[in-house]
This record gives structure tokens, sequence and C-alpha cells, in this order.
């Protein structure tokens, strides 16, 4: 038997997840509760780091009470963070060096993965068979069911041909929990194929053509290259779902990937932090699993935001790794919880994930101000207004703004056109002084190492 599984604990999980989802929003809070005090508990005595930063007798104290944390911190204080002294940082960044040991069980206990780097050191995080167990109930248990019959005829996935496209390279979340599966459920294994991001764009959909998947899984950005694909005939099989995670989901995103594939699309929000933290019900609503993890949405100073009012930034606590603990840990992503309850009669909160906290861009202003673009809102204006999805944005200096597409050829002035005109126009009415932007066609966009497309830097110091 596999170390990362525990079959006894992933049992009982299992029917509570089942369960939970249908109690009351006071019956959540009690297991919320209960799971809290266990893993504050855990954190004060196993790790030195938390034993330093909670206060005293942290079990009785609200959630509230307690101290905000951010990846730079734990990251800086690794081997302090984690309760077993047998894990440390040098050791497991030189197994995640090695690509040939992903999804391996490290020290036979632990399944280990990384995130991306952006703007600060790639963070590690470590799960015990236990946070797995967690993982797996509200993986399998909690998405809905596009082919109902399908799926009732075919429980395990034997039928079906999944492409995961992403960064396959490195032991990053998605492609480690999906080589698990595989290594764990051998029937699975014929069932998946990894196929590179990294591949040139024609190479890609001749291996997709070939496997003529029946389900893909993938990021937003690259689903909708691959829609596009599929509408000038370059990808001729038509997988009948698309699994999106790891960015944010556009409205035009989501429309064209369906349109163009003719196909449902299930997006789900995990984070390196906690894999599973919402997924779509069959009304296309968020909901988060908050019988196993805590959101706190909060402003720029740390204070909460009420529901129905998009997030600066959000909290984590994470219930279910006490190897790890994250206790209002700031996840960087914008949310906002909605105060009403989804009709489709689940009762975890439905949330809309605005997105990754990326730079905001700080320009001249018409006067002596300066204007801050939201990349949100610059992403929102490429995407809707101008029609274009694959795209950079970098800020030159207060006054240039440089587009990088991928687009090339008549197709690319015509996209260059509408970008430019888009944002001359986001920029005149954000009251911005004259601004230039340089447009790059034919780009090759860089992603960053988790596969994840980087669309909007911000000028460095
Ligand atoms: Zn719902």
């Amino acid at each position: 038997m596999t170390p990362l599984f525990d079959p006894l604990f992933f049992s009982a999980v299992a029917l509570d997840v089942l369960a939970c989802a249908r109690f009351s929003p006071e019956a959540i809070e009690v297991r919320q509760r209960f799971r809290l005090a266990k893993l504050v508990g855990a954190a004060a005595r196993g790790s030195l780091l938390y034993s330093e930063r909670l206060p005293k007798s942290p079990e009785l104290l609200p959630l509230r009470a307690l101290p905000i944390i951010d990846k730079r911190e734990l990251m800086d204080r690794f081997d302090d963070w984690v309760v077993d002294s047998r894990l440390n940082l040098a050791d497991l960044r030189t197994f995640v060096a090695q690509p040939q040991r992903i999804a391996e069980p490290y020290l036979n206990t632990y399944l280990v993965w990384e995130s991306s780097g952006t703007g600060h050191q790639p963070g590690l995080f470590v799960q015990d068979a236990r946070a797995l167990a967690v993982y797996d109930a509200l993986e399998a248990l909690r998405r809905s069911v596009p082919r109902v019959v399908q799926r009732w005829m075919d429980p395990l996935l034997v039928t079906e041909r999944i492409a995961f496209v992403g960064a396959i390279g490195g032991h990053f979340a998605s492609v480690v929990s999906m080589q698990r599966l595989c290594r764990a459920s051998p029937w699975l294994a014929h069932s998946f194929r990894f196929f590179s991001i990294l591949e040139p764009m024609d190479v890609l959909m001749a291996q997709l053509n070939e496997f003529a998947p029946t389900v893909l899984a993938t990021y937003p950005t690259m689903a909708v290259l691959i829609a596009d694909a599929a509408a000038r005939g370059a990808l001729r099989c038509r997988p009948k779902e698309v699994w999106c995670g790891g960015e944010t989901l556009s409205c035009s995103a989501r429309h064209r990937v369906e349109s163009a594939l003719d196909c449902t699309l299930l997006n789900s929000y995990g984070a390196s932090e906690f894999l599973s933290i919402g997924w779509e019900c069959r009304h296309g609503q968020m909901h988060a699993n908050t019988d196993w993890l805590i959101l706190e949405p909060i402003d720029e100073r740390g204070r909460p935001t009420p529901p129905g009012e998009a997030s600066h930034s959000t909290l984590l606590t994470n219930l279910a790794n006490h190897v790890q603990p994250l206790i209002r840990y700031d996840l960087g992503d914008q949310i906002m919880i909605h105060p009403d309850p989804c009709a489709c009669g689940v009762t975890l909160p439905v949330i809309t994930v605005k997105g990754r906290r990326d730079d905001p861009l700080i320009m001249d202003g018409r006067g002596a101000q300066v204007v801050t673009l939201l990349p949100l809102a610059l992403t929102t204006v490429l995407e809707d207004e101008a029609g274009v999805f694959d795209f950079q944005l970098c800020q030159r200096d207060a006054r240039t703004l440089v587009l990088r597409l991928s687009l090339f050829g008549a197709q690319g002035e015509d996209a260059a056109d509408r970008c430019r005109k888009a944002l001359l126009s986001f920029a005149e009415v954000q009251g911005l002084a004259p601004i230039s932007i340089l447009i790059e066609l034919g780009q090759d966009l860089p992603r960053g190492n988790s596969g994840k497309a980087q669309r909007i830097v911000a000028m460095r110091p």
C-alpha cells in the first residue's frame, strides 16, 4: 500500500465531506472550530515559529486574535515552521530539483510540491496522508458531474482519456497530485496522459490530436489557446469536458472555450497552500470548502471585508495540514464571499475569485498625482474589449506600457489596434497623463515556472 494513503481516515473524511455540504452553516462552523483548535494546538506544540508567534493558550482565542503570517516569513524560517524535525529546506530543495522524483513519497511519509516564485522565493509544501485524504475526498466528492450517465457507468474514469496540459517538468501541485493518483491507481495511469505547455503549439496540437482526449485539464489561458486552435482547424478532437484551474477564469474566456470546443467547462479554485479551495456546483457557482479551510477576505489594512465586497487579499487557514501549519496565511488572492446562499441547496458559501494579487501599475496622472491601474482591470479591458487573451503587459516607465502579443501578421495588427484603442480609452477614463503603448507582435510569452501566465508586470525599482 502506498504510504501516502490512509484508507481508514479517508473513509471517515469522505462520509463527512458528503454529509457536510448539506449541513446548516452553524453545523459547519462547529466543525471549523473543533478542527481549528486541534490545528492551533498542534502548531503551538510542534512548530518553533508558531510557538513564538502565537499568544498563550491560542486554542481558547478566536481566530481573529491570532497573528497574520505571510509566505516570506514562513519560507525564511522554513525549518522552524515545519513540525517534523526530519524536514528541512535544503534537503527538500534538492528533492524538488529532481524531476524524475515527482510524486515520490518523501521520507516514505510525505508528498511534496513547490509553488511558483513570483516576487520572492518559491514556496514548498509538504502534505501527510491525513491532509491528502482530505484533498482526495474534496476533489472526488465535491464537483458537479456534467455527464451523469457516463460517470454512473464508469465511476473510475477507466474509459476516459484525460489530457493534462501544464508544466510537467517540475514538482507543482497539479502535476504532483495527478501523478500520485496514477501511481496509486494503476487503472488510471492508462486514462491519463501528460503534455507540456513548453512544446510549440503545432507539436502540442499534433500530440492532442493523436491522443484525442475526452477530458482536457489545463489553465484557463492555455484552454483559450487550445480553443483558438480548434477554431482554426488545428485541433481536430473535441474533448467533452474541460477542467480549468490555477488562474482566474473570466466569463469571456469561459464562453470562448465552451463555444469553440462545444464542451462543458468545470472551473475550480485551488492553491499550493490548499489543493481544493473551491468547486463549481451545477448552478455554476463556486462553493468554498469551509469545513476544511477558513477564508478571511481582508482590505489593505488587514481588516475584514464584508460579504458582497471584493477583498484586497485573503487569509487562509488550512484545517487539514498539521505538518506545515497555515494559520491566517496571506494568500494574496482577491475574493468576494456572496451574502446569499446558492439555489443548488449546498450550504457551503459561494465565492467569486477575482484573481491573484499581481503588482498594480503605478502611472503618472494628468495632475501631480499618480494613478494606480489594477491588474484585474487591465486584463478585463484587454480580454473583454479587445478580445485578446494571450498577452503580457509590462510597464516600462510611468508613462510607457509594452504590450506583447503572441499573434502576428494581419491578425496581430488587428489585435494590436483593438488593444491600443481599449488601453488608451481606459487610460483616459482613469485620468492618466498621455501614455505611449509599444506593441510587440509574434512574441513567445513567458510563463512562470509553474506554467501560469504572468500577464501584468510592473516596472521593477
Ligand atoms: Zn451551488
